[in-house]
């Protein structure tokens, strides 16, 4: 899927959009040195911070203009040389501090062919106290041609004093009405029955619903939650063991699992109320809802035994056997 260049192209979240569409029009006066986007992963941050970023470098009357050699390098494969871009190296788990005298360096560079330099850092969160602390003078006072846009997923796990120095813009997932049409917008030649799927594993989390259609391992992940909530509703014991057989040996994989068997229990409870896709409504009038609240808390309690480290195959044993006095009363 191609990103849409564009302020008016990004769906929803009208208060953040407004305020960076206007910081980045020409002669602005509220533009600011230091921005900060959070909100749940899949709602879109990165998407509003490379239009802001290609906005700022843009020659054209409305920003960005899709057309200007500047916004085509930056929405190009190969980047514009004034939007420079930072992100937590690959294995690593926190944000390097090396990375961020690297960006010190950067920031002290003039633009290249731009009036304005962007640094976008992603997942500030992953950011400790000594990497904050190293960051905070530049962002607080960056040359006069500076402009930092950072993300982040949560913004708890922030050292507080990056956000006070920053304009910090929430962004938020959309309705599951506008999300179904940005998706058959985005997706035109797609199978029906596929988008409707996607849209049960993402809601109005239009991040998740193209990960649903774009990235198979999520797909079979979404699946093997289908089978489980198949498997409980049929009372096939069988079954259950061998999906939850799948997920030994991986962490992560067993987090993404519960969120995706909690949404797909969640819209099962409401489908009764509400128009929901047809698996939805098919596992509703076999799942009562007081055996899907269960299965919620159920998957709750696996969360907080993740969290707490606890070891991967006893909470698989406990999921397993939670899961079977489910299934069996
Ligand atoms: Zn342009």
């Amino acid at each position: 899927m191609k990103i849409n260049p564009s302020f008016d192209g990004f769906i929803g979240n009208a208060h953040p959009v407004s305020v960076l569409r206007r910081a980045t029009s020409p002669g602005s006066k509220t533009l600011r040195a230091a921005y900060l986007l959070h909100g749940t992963a899949g709602t879109g941050k990165k998407t509003l911070a490379a239009v802001t970023a290609a906005a700022l470098v843009c020659q054209g009357q409305e920003r960005p203009c899709g057309e200007c050699p500047s916004c085509k390098k930056a929405f190009g494969g190969f980047g514009h040389p004034d939007i420079l871009r930072f992100k937590t190296p690959e294995g690593k788990t926190q944000f390097p501090v090396e990375l961020i005298r690297e960006i010190k360096r950067q920031a002290y560079i003039q633009p290249n062919e731009s009036d304005k330099k962007v640094i976008l850092i992603e997942n500030a969160e992953m950011m400790n106290a000594a990497s904050a602390n190293a960051l905070l003078k530049v962002l607080e006072e960056p040359p006069h041609y500076l402009v930092f846009i950072l993300t982040c997923d949560n913004l708890s796990a922030l050292p507080e004093t990056i956000p006070s120095r920053c304009v910090c813009l929430e962004l938020h997932e959309v309705s599951p009405r506008r999300a179904e049409q940005w998706l058959l917008r985005q997706y035109p030649e797609e199978n029906p029955q596929l988008l409707e799927n996607a849209l049960l594993c993402g809601g109005g989390n239009l991040g998740k619903c193209v990960h649903y259609l774009e990235d198979e391992e999520t797909r079979t992940l979404f699946e093997s939650a289908m089978r489980l909530c198949r498997a409980l509703v049929d009372g096939r014991e069988f079954d259950l063991l061998s999906v939850l057989s799948g997920l030994e040996g991986n962490r992560e994989k067993f987090a993404a699992f519960l969120s995706m068997a909690d949404r797909l229990v969640c819209e099962t409870a409401k489908a009764g109320f509400t128009a929901a896709s047809r698996e939805a409504v098919s596992l509703a009038a076999r799942l009562s809802p007081g055996r899907a609240a269960r299965v919620h808390l159920l998957n709750d309690e696996m969360r907080r035994g993740l969290k707490a480290n606890v070891s991967l195959s006893l909470l698989l044993a406990v999921y397993s056997s939670g899961l079977k006095t489910i299934m069996e009363t």
